[in-house]
């Protein structure tokens, strides 16, 4: 998954609200990012950016070192977003609200539901059925809705989420298949190379010997 500037902010407002955006923003595609310079930049207080920074680093979507200043003494820290941990961050929520989704969807297509002339509620049926089929507001009777469109937009949602999903899980998968892969290759190589280094030696020494018998 390619990890756009909207999905990392999509997640970062879900846990900063709109005023951590600017912060998102210097954080990204940079490392080691003194938190000073973060608050300089932005005009905030220290404070306030290192209150921001805790909260990412409580979701685990910035990481820091820390070093001392030799003239003042004090650790300074250095950021970095972490960009693994946003990815799975992005695709656990999305796993959320299709779950979400499809609860509701399974709900508009197993239910019933009655709305007001006047559109003041909508109700399931039981409730409808305890309001003896009248609106609790203004007292009119309720009708039985056709929620057609509804399921069909709701349905539409779920396929859409669903196929996100998908991709962002094959493309998990296809680069934890690369890693193994090519991991594989190293360590298939590394015993090619011991196999054949015993080879090589044992070459030069029958050259070397051949040499000696010639020489004698
Ligand atoms: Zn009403």
């Amino acid at each position: 998954m390619r990890l756009t500037q909207k999905k990392i902010e999509e997640i970062m407002l879900s846990i900063l609200g709109e005023e951590g955006l600017p912060l998102v923003k210097e954080l990204s595609g940079k490392q080691n990012v003194s938190e000073f310079e973060l608050a300089d930049k932005l005009k905030k207080d220290i404070k306030i950016v290192r209150k921001m920074l805790y909260l990412l680093y409580n979701h685990n979507l910035v990481s820091f070192i820390r070093k001392k200043d030799k003239i003042k003494g004090w650790y300074i820290y250095y950021w970095t977003l972490q960009p693994e941990s946003i990815k799975f961050s992005y695709i656990k929520r999305k796993k959320e609200l299709l779950g979400k989704l499809q609860q509701r969807l399974e709900e508009e297509s197993k239910e019933l539901f009655f709305t007001c002339p006047n559109r003041c509620v909508r109700l399931n049926f039981d409730q409808a059925m305890d309001f003896e089929f009248h609106c609790p507001e203004c007292g009119e009777l309720l009708s039985q809705e056709n929620n057609a469109e509804r399921v069909e937009t709701l349905r539409k949602k779920v396929g859409e989420t669903e196929a996100e999903l998908e991709e962002l899980m094959e493309k998990r998968k296809a680069r934890k298949t690369v890693s193994k892969a090519s991991k594989k290759e190293v360590k298939a190589r590394k015993r090619e190379k011991q196999r054949k280094v015993p080879a090589a030696k044992k070459q030069a020494t029958t050259k070397a010997k051949k040499l000696v018998k010639k020489k004698l």
